[in-house]
């Protein structure tokens, strides 16, 4: 199958050649989307690929708690049929919304059903089966251990034609030629500066400093720990930039995450990560690991800044240039959408080639921007009514803060509004199902109380 050029744009033909720049997990599910248009997709990442769930020097933030939304296990079903039962079968748990406990501003909310279902494990786990399943596709090859070095242009440098692999011997860069590139390097891509070396106009960056610090330890707990629950969550209230989560995993122990922002710190040893759970608003991840063994030493991870890059609002990118992932934008991981946000965006690709057009360059950063966009507001708005972090607060913030706090203590005994929010974070359902009149008048009803 051969995808055709959009109407009116400037985007390649999709005639054969797809370079994946990348193999987290925005480059795996892209390139799994790319099959849907391009008869060869090449996956290039600088790492050594694991064949099974090692940790790797390429996804350092891999040691700590990630959480798949409901809309990224959708999305990567969708990409990938049977996933979610392969996962399951490899040990990991999926199970519904109401198997987590959630404490968000300081309220403990019921527990809801939402009919939408969660996956609990590792990142290295979830990223291995879907590398399995990419190297499975008679189109996808992978060049690991390759690093790129820069991308391949045209001579007027108006189209992007292939990317720069370094080589091994120190010698010219070998040319991997291609028809579309899809930069999914992650947070620190390269491709903003190398468009600067093209002379073309980089993207603006906006930025929220958070300085978020993680403290990331495995346990193992006694079985029935949490009357059989999966995932706890506390988030941080208004005046306590203090969270943590803990999840079942695969192998049967637990990931227990803590963290702190905006210039607090985080537990950097056994004692004071067992002070610094017993401090949450709520006790249960304290208690929980007061009753297992911690298996290794707090691993830190630090993270300045939720971060976006308007390539949708660029008019000169070269042809041939799309960016997906981490790459376009990374938000404080504490909300867990990363990975949900980049199956997202390669589900949205699948459609379009599937539908028979290769998006140019300007039709896929307005795709984008409208997944991200949610996923944005949802993590910019809650880290904006934390006090302690700085940035501009307009009204139209304070006024929703104030009233997600409201629902937030609303639904400690309402667990339809815990549902519609669930639903909300999760990236199903957009902000705007949260000022429908029926949950405005529950919210308005429900008391609004202090704590939890
Ligand atoms: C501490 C922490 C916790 C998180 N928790 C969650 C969570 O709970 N849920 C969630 O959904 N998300 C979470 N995230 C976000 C998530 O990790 C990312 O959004 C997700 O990994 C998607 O990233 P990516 O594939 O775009 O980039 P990455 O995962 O960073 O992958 C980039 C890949 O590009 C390769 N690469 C880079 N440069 C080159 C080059 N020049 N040549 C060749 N290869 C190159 C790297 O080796 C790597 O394999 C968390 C992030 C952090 C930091």
């Amino acid at each position: 199958m051969r995808a055709t050029t959009e109407p009116g744009s400037d985007a390649p033909a999709g005639t054969g050649h797809a370079v994946v720049m990348g193999a987290g997990m925005a480059g795996l599910a892209v390139a799994k989307a790319l099959t849907a248009g391009f008869e060869r997709v090449t996956i290039v990442d600088r790492d050594r690929l694991p064949v099974g769930t090692d940790h790797r020097p390429g996804v350092p933030q891999d040691r700590h708690l990630h959480l798949l939304l409901p809309s990224g296990v959708e999305a990567l079903e969708t990409l990938f049929p049977g996933l979610l039962e392969e996962l399951c079968a490899g040990g990991a748990t999926a199970g519904d919304t109401d198997r987590i406990r959630m404490c968000l501003n300081g309220h403990r909310l019921a527990p809801a059903h939402t009919g939408h279902r969660v996956v609990f494990a590792s990142r290295p786990f979830v990223e291995a089966h879907v590398r399995r399943r990419v190297c499975e596709e008679r189109r996808i090859s992978v060049r690991d251990n390759v690093r790129i070095v820069g991308l391949a242009v045209s001579d007027d440098r108006g189209r992007v034609e292939g990317v720069e692999l370094a080589a091994s011997n120190g010698g010219d860069p070998e040319v991997l030629p291609a028809e579309v590139v899809v930069d999914c390097t992650g947070r620190r891509s390269p491709v903003p500066s190398w468009l600067a070396e093209l002379r073309h106009r980089p993207p603006e960056v906006e930025e929220l400093d958070v300085q978020v610090r993680y403290a990331t330890r495995r346990y193992e707990l006694p079985d029935g720990v949490l009357d059989g629950d999966h995932h706890v969550l506390v988030g941080p209230t208004p005046a306590g930039p203090r969270g943590g989560a803990m999840t079942y995993v695969e192998d049967g122990t637990w990931l227990v995450t803590l963290f702190a922002m905006a210039g607090d710190r985080a537990p950097a040893d056994g004692a004071s990560f067992e002070r610094f759970a017993e401090e949450l608003p709520i006790p249960d991840i304290h208690e929980a690991i007061g009753a297992g063994r911690a298996i290794d030493d707090p691993a830190p991870y630090r993270f300045p800044a939720n971060r976006r890059l308007r390539y949708e609002r660029l008019d000169d990118l070269p042809g041939g240039l799309l960016v997906a992932g981490d790459a376009v934008c990374s938000f404080n991981p504490i909300y867990g959408q990363g990975m949900s946000v980049a199956a997202m965006e390669a589900q949205l690709l699948q459609a379009r080639l599937r539908a028979g057009t290769c998006p140019s360059a300007r039709a896929w950063f307005r795709d984008v921007a409208t997944v991200i966009d949610t996923a944005w507001q949802l993590a910019i708005g809650s880290d904006l009514a934390v006090e302690a972090v700085e940035g501009r607060r307009p009204l139209s913030t304070r006024i929703l803060n104030r009233y997600l706090a409201r629902l937030q203590a609303a639904a400690t005994d309402d667990p339809r509004l815990t549902s519609r929010l669930t639903r909300v974070v999760g990236l199903v359902d957009p902000p705007s199902r949260l000022l429908w009149p029926t949950t405005v008048a529950s919210v308005v009803r429900g008391a609004p109380r202090s704590g939890t």
